[in-house]
């Protein structure tokens, strides 16, 4: 959520403020109405996390180390290629329920980008996107709706950039190309204040508002009918990536595979460490208990 702005932004009328309902009521509605797999998790040995992870410690503000990290790899059911290793600051207050109920209830189809997910504390800032491509957000920001748009970012930057390419442009993120400004232009709305910092955010808020569009009964125009002044802008995001975030098959057709482990120094642990870790994780392996 929190990113540098960038030059003067977009400037354009919005149709729902800082604090407006919509929020917490998607919020709401998402956490009711997404399924969530069932998840098993497991442990990764101590002394080794993920490079992204280490790289964010590294340079957090205030400061962390390594250490302040427990790492798990979660496995979800809808999911066999591929487990999401997780970072969670020991200090950040979120439980492995609140981080495996929002990463889960993120559709298959956008969670199968995600190298890893970092939480941090909520001294930390809210959310960001980096390496791997994966995800960093605090306790506070820890939401469905947050991940959807971290997570759109990584569709618009990550997984459109084959189609960014056949189009003819050099590498760059499908929201600065023609494809998604020509509909942009269609429209005279963006959708949220923040949608207004510039192109990457607005595709952003558009995906997160998206998320809700796809799968709550009735869409938008359930919570709002003046959502079709950005319907140009939506429709062009449900058609590019509809069938990519929610699969016919409702399973993941890959996943993007967790940045290197290293250890606390950032060197890459060896072959044998990670089978090691590996095979010590597999013995701690237990079930998270989802049920509230
Ligand atoms: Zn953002």
């Amino acid at each position: 959520m929190a990113g540098l702005a960038t030059g003067q932004g977009l400037g354009r009328p919005f149709l729902y403020p800082p604090g407006s309902s919509i929020g917490p009521t998607r919020e709401k509605d998402m956490m009711k109405e997404l399924p969530l797999p069932s998840v098993t998790s497991s442990a990764w040995e101590d002394g080794y996390l993920p490079k992204a992870c280490y790289d964010v410690a590294r340079n957090a503000i205030p400061a962390m180390t390594s250490a302040d990290f427990e790492v798990r790899n979660l496995r979800f059911s809808d999911c066999s290629l591929g487990s999401w290793a997780v970072c969670r600051h020991k200090g950040s207050g979120a439980s492995w329920d609140l981080i495996t109920g929002a990463l889960g209830r993120i559709p298959v189809g956008m969670r199968q980008d995600f190298a890893n997910l970092i939480v941090l504390t909520d001294a930390h800032g809210c959310a960001f996107v980096t390496g791997g491509p994966s995800i960093v957000v605090s306790r506070g920001c820890l939401t469905v709706g947050v991940l959807a748009h971290e997570g759109s970012h990584i569709l618009d930057c990550y997984t459109l950039l084959p189609l960014v390419r056949e189009n003819g442009y050099p590498d760059q993120c499908y929201s600065s190309t023609n494809m998604w400004l020509g509909a942009y232009k269609k429209d005279s709305y963006v959708v949220t204040t923040y949608a207004n910092t510039n192109q990457l955010e607005n595709f952003a808020e558009v995906g997160t508002f998206a998320l809700s569009h796809f799968t709550h009964p009735g869409g938008l125009g359930a919570y709002a009918s003046n959502w079709t002044k950005i319907s140009n802008q939506m429709g062009n995001y449900q058609a590019r990536l509809e069938n990519i975030m929610l699969p016919e098959s409702g399973r993941c057709t890959h996943k993007v595979p967790t940045t290197p482990a290293v250890n606390f120094n950032g060197e890459a642990a060896s072959k044998r460490d990670v089978e090691s870790a590996e095979m010590k994780a597999f013995k701690r392996e237990d079930k998270c208990n989802l049920s509230k």
